[in-house]
């Protein structure tokens, strides 16, 4: 697998990390268009990555705070594999993407950002991603594509 270039991703690096848990917070918050919020299970809910890989990176997130996926009840685990299905079948019609990646990061060792509240990845690749990103990829306009993403999304779900 080619590895993604995001050189954005450098700003999310770098910047100040909230105290607390933005995992929790944003659902709390009520402002699901400010905070990319597309979908809201029962269990789950889902959100556009601020910092994506590639246009369309979601993440699946339980709304209880747990670091593991084996922490997560029979319930909300049945919940998270579903809607990982219908983000997929989503992603697919709106971006017609040629692959996915579709993961979870346990602990800081493996890479997770946020990594006492467990979430799933999923990543719409394409064939030539890893040189399209950089065309689009500066971190000015890195928000605006993730609210294009947004409304592009939102009323698919
Ligand atoms: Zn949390």
């Amino acid at each position: 697998m080619e590895q993604i270039w995001a050189p954005w991703r450098m700003q999310y690096i770098r910047m100040e990390k909230p105290e607390g848990c933005i995992l929790c917070d944003k659902p709390g918050e009520k402002k699901d268009t400010d905070n990319f919020i597309l979908y809201r299970g029962k269990k789950n809910f889902v959100m556009l990555n601020t910092f994506p890989y590639n246009p369309g990176h979601l993440l699946i997130i339980p709304y209880r705070h747990v670091p593991g996926l084996d922490d997560l009840t029979k319930e909300e685990a049945a919940e998270h594999a579903e809607i990982i299905k219908k983000c997929i079948r989503i992603l697919k019609n709106a971006f017609n993407p040629t692959g996915f990646n579709i993961g979870v990061n346990m602990g800081r060792v493996a890479g997770a950002g946020i990594a006492d509240h467990v979430h799933s990845h999923i990543v719409p690749r394409w064939q030539g991603d890893t040189n399209f990103m950089p065309v689009v990829g500066c971190a000015r306009v890195i928000p605006e594509a993730v609210a294009d993403t947004y409304e592009r999304l939102k009323d698919k779900f």
